[in-house]
């Protein structure tokens, strides 16, 4: 895995394609953003509020994950608990093997990318369809989604235009967008009707009543969650919030961050399974709360901010790396900045360190996070944490896995070096008499930028003369 993200990365740079896409597409996301939070001291007071929110719910998240439980089960949904991916898939193949089930729907979910769902599902027979156009697309090209929202959007019309032509049988070449999205919809109506199983995520858990949120714009959300007999909605622990009045704000920090809308097109609070007399809706809700490494970050102060994120992905929108080289090249489940915070923590540095890497530190992703997560402070302590020494202290899976002894002497020498003058000005000393011999490569330091070289003289000694040469002149400047 180590130099992964950095390949991927100079290999994204050199798609002009790419680029091109990303580029349009966060500029249109960004501008839309904007211009649906034209005041400045709204943002703020809707922020703070959104912040105090999810920090109020995270100080009491047993407790409302236990109250959750009950609200659901008196509403009649099903709750199943899943401490890893593994067992997350496994409760879900296993619900839907009990009811026979051969074909799943399923509406956009992160959390099911997550735990590799899709996957999972086709090694056990069982046919899993993406009903976001977005996630169809993903799906139909065999690619994972490149941002946390928008799925597609590394792709152009004329890609998608060729995918379908090549795809889909009796689909013929066209760029126009109606159409194809005409030629999507034709098809997932058919799934939809033949589905014996809808999957969903859930962007709000209420613990007071035991409702599932669910925002989305293309009514996909509610034909799985509704035309299948059964449904089983997936969602990590910290998607919980403790009452209905919570939802208004933090829903409106979502659209407007997301996708610039200030209202979903749908918005849809799933309460219990069809009730007696009740013309539609599934016989059976199932509810599976996904911990996956979430209780760890839980038990870090400073990181279990990264829980409050509502994966709105502005973040990414914002962020210059990622809109130069997409999602892909971070090669895991969430990218951009969000990415570089949770993928470290679920999976461990070993693996996603490097990835933290990916980071100029400009700040924008905190400045536009709507619930104030300060991202660049978390990609800082997780960058410190792959190279520092492993302690016990340390929640985080793989704390100095990437500790390089080289670098490790290197940094202590310079250390040492500073807290000591009698040492720091013996090496300067001779650092400036032999600087001829200073290394002209500092590892991947130099790959781009010249090596220094040592001044002739050290500051001391320039300092001590130019004094000298001053008390002269005014020794001198005196005589006159
Ligand atoms: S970290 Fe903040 S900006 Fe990024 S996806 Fe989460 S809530 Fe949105």
């Amino acid at each position: 895995m180590q130099n992964q993200f950095r390949k991927q990365a100079i290999d994204a740079l050199a798609d002009q394609q790419l680029r091109d896409n990303f580029r349009g597409a966060m500029d249109f996301l960004r501008d839309k953003r904007q211009s649906v939070f034209p005041e400045q001291d709204e943002l703020a007071e809707l922020r703070t509020l959104g912040h105090q929110i999810k920090a109020n719910t995270l100080a009491q998240l047993p407790d409302l994950l236990e109250q959750l439980e009950a609200t659901c089960s008196q509403n009649g949904i099903q709750v199943h608990w899943a401490e890893t991916a593994k067992q997350g898939c496994e409760i879900i193949e296993r619900l839907i093997s009990k009811h026979g089930g051969k074909l799943a729907v399923k509406g956009k979910s992160m959390v099911s990318e997550e735990v590799g769902l899709n996957h999972h599902l086709e090694n056990h027979g069982i046919e899993c369809v993406e009903s976001d156009m977005g996630e169809y697309i993903v799906q139909l090209a065999n690619e994972t989604p490149s941002h946390i929202i928008m799925p597609a959007i590394h792709k152009s019309k004329e890609q998608i235009a060729h995918l379908f032509e090549d795809k889909i049988a009796d689909v013929d070449y066209t760029d126009n967008v109606d159409e194809l999205i005409g030629t999507g919809r034709r098809i997932l109506r058919e799934k939809f009707y033949k589905a014996d199983i809808g999957i969903s995520g859930v962007n709000f858990a209420v613990a007071e009543t035991g409702t599932l949120c669910l925002v989305e714009n293309e009514g996909n959300g509610r034909m799985c969650t509704t035309v299948p007999a059964v449904h089983i909605a997936i969602t990590g622990i910290e998607k919980v919030v403790a009452k209905l009045a919570d939802i208004p704000p933090l829903l409106s920090l979502l659209t407007r961050s997301a996708t610039g809308q200030n209202i979903s097109t749908y918005f849809n609070m799933i309460s219990s399974p069809r009730k007696t007399g009740e013309k539609d809706g599934p016989e059976e809700v199932h509810l599976v709360l996904l911990d996956n490494g979430r209780s760890r970050m839980y038990q870090d102060e400073l990181l279990q901010q990264t829980l409050r994120c509502i994966r709105c992905g502005a973040c990414m929108n914002h962020c210059p790396v990622y809109s130069r080289i997409g999602g892909h090249a971070y090669g895991t489940v969430y990218p951009g900045p969000i990415g570089q915070v949770v993928m470290p923590q679920i999976e461990g540095l070993e693996k996603h360190g490097e990835m933290t890497e990916g980071c100029s530190l400009n700040g924008a992703c905190g400045e536009v996070c709507p619930v104030e997560i300060p991202l660049p402070d978390l990609i800082r302590e997780l960058r410190q944490q792959k190279s520092a020494l492993p302690s016990e202290q340390r929640t985080t899976k793989g704390a100095g896995s990437q500790r390089k002894v080289k670098e490790a002497i290197a940094w202590k020498l310079w250390e040492s070096l500073n807290r000591s003058p009698l040492l720091y000005s013996a090496f300067t000393f001779f650092a400036s008499r032999f600087r001829r011999f200073s290394p002209r490569s500092i590892g991947p330091w130099t790959r781009f930028r010249s090596a220094p070289i040592p001044a002739a003289r050290t500051l001391h000694e320039r300092i001590k003369k130019r004094n000298q040469q001053s008390q002269q002149n005014r020794a001198s400047g005196g005589e006159l």
